[in-house]
């Protein structure tokens, strides 16, 4: 399957929860995973307790693809929490999805997760030595294992110690018969919220944009390292130490995030204009107009255009409608890949010299084929504007940044890869640049950027087709 996505970091997945006695849970908790529906494409799944059993809808597909009005009406109770899914393997069946539900010594558990395990094969192995049974490859899975692994406490307990034997990025909702929890893993390294509705019921999402979508007043972000447990006695919280720095993934700014949400403090859409303000003050070019790609380039445009005084205007324009591109198109057919989600507005180009901001670069197919584009459409010059830094270095934690030998920044200097895109310019944004628009203080995992791995990467064993190629002593090199 050929997608353009392909050329973009991807998220992997967007998590959901509700406590919410007296509402239709299962209808909130679709609401919810439609606004976070940015985070992943492949599946999407629903689970909600009565008080007794756990029911599961789950499904490849999107949101409103997986779930019909019948479908939700069968999924009654009074708290539910949701997951949907983008796999850097594909997700082929329902088995694949999540939640995953199953029952253990302390009744019925279902778990979202977002995030990757680095000691996910390691702990797998441990466990499959003592018994348990897998159905999947996720490392979801892994965790509801470890749960029941320390079964005979309770489930807050459990999850601590999960927490102790976990490594890597992790934000969970998990439900029991009769609570809601959040888990947030000791870095930070993907966002979740706290919201709460009205009449006293609470939610946890991914993104704030999910509590806006239900109508829930954001009460704070889940801490690093931080359990929170929903259930009739109100919200609680347990907290076990931080294991480093705070190391949220800068690219929630960059380009994951929906704009409307703000994460640990941070609204996303300003931190891309302050992007698109400071890659201005970095790279000045003398242009007729500023066009962003939509809709990450948007924010970050704006700031461009204003800081430079230059001219802005839409001159891409994207399709809203396409998800996925799902043909293998051949060469010639690559172009029309592209032009079904940016399509130029010739009358805006035609005969200008123009700055393109775009947020980031992975592979640079996307790019070449956009500039060829804009050129084709009437433009004098093609500037091309990146609100980030180079992509250099694979993520380990869950983002799909291709392999290290497919990232253009990792494989060719600056001036290269202006060439292979056919740009008249091309510029980046620093990393001191991106720091000062999002306030380097507030704890970032930038290691795509410049090779820093905050979360420690045990060598090869359980890191998945990325991390085989690197060893630990080859992290260390790439950060010098
Ligand atoms: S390596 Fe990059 S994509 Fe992965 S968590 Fe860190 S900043 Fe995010």
């Amino acid at each position: 399957m050929f997608d353009e996505r392909l050329d973009k970091m991807e998220e992997e997945c967007g998590v959901f929860g509700i406590y919410g006695p007296g509402n239709d849970v299962a209808s909130l908790t679709y609401y919810g995973l439609f606004a976070l529906q940015h985070r992943g494409q492949e599946s999407a799944g629903i689970a909600v307790t009565n008080g007794n059993h756990i029911k599961i809808h789950k499904n490849v597909g999107l949101v409103t693809e997986v779930f019909s009005e019948e479908d939700l009406k069968k999924l009654k109770g009074d708290i539910a929490i949701g997951h949907v899914q983008y796999s850097t393997t594909g997700i082929t069946s329902a088995l694949d999805a999540q939640p995953i539900v199953c029952s253990y010594l302390q009744g019925n558990i279902a778990l979202a997760h977002n995030g990757s395990l680095t000691n996910a094969k390691e702990l797998r192995n441990k466990l499959a030595n003592n018994g348990s049974v897998f159905q999947s490859s996720t490392d979801s899975e892994v965790f509801v294992n470890l749960i029941a692994h320390y079964g005979q406490n309770p489930i807050e307990e459990s999850l601590m110690k999960c927490m102790i034997d976990v490594k890597g990025s992790y934000s969970l909702v998990v439900m029991t018969e009769n609570k809601l929890l959040g888990v947030r893993d000791p870095y930070g390294n993907r966002p979740l919220c706290i919201g709460k509705i009205g009449d006293g019921s609470y939610v946890l999402a991914s993104e704030s944009c999910a509590l806006d979508t239900v109508d829930a007043e954001f009460v704070r972000d889940v801490d690093p390292g931080e359990i929170v447990v929903i259930d009739k006695n109100g919200i609680n919280s347990m907290r076990i130490l931080p294991k480093g720095k705070k190391a949220l993934c800068i690219f929630e700014y960059i380009y994951f995030a929906r704009p409307d949400s703000t994460i640990d403090g941070i609204n996303v859409n300003y931190a891309r204009y302050l992007m698109g303000c400071e890659l201005a003050k970095e790279s000045p070019i003398d242009v007729d107009v500023v066009v962003p790609v939509p809709d990450s380039g948007n924010a970050s445009g704006i700031g461009y255009a204003e800081t430079a005084k230059l001219h802005f205007s839409q001159g891409i324009l994207k399709n809203r409608y396409v998800a996925r591109t799902f043909i293998k198109p051949t060469q010639a057919l690559r172009e029309i890949s592209v032009r079904l989600k940016l399509n130029p507005i010739k009358r805006i180009l035609e005969g200008k010299r123009v700055a393109v901001v775009d947020d980031s670069i992975v592979r640079g197919t996307t790019s070449k084929k956009l500039v060829e584009i804009l050129r084709k459409n009437g433009a004098k010059e093609v500037h091309l504007l990146i609100s980030s830094p180079p992509v250099k270095f694979p993520c380990y934690y869950g983002i799909d940044t291709s392999e290290r030998t497919e990232l253009i920044a990792a494989l060719k200097p600056l001036k290269e890869i202006e060439k292979y895109i056919g740009a008249d310019s091309l510029h980046y944004l620093s990393q001191e640049g991106l720091y000062k628009a999002v306030g380097k203080s507030k704890g970032f995992c930038s290691a795509c950027l410049d090779g820093n791995y905050p979360i420690p990467i045990p060598s090869g064993e359980g890191l998945g087709k990325n991390c085989l190629e690197m060893s630990n002593d080859k992290v260390g090199n790439h950060a010098k």
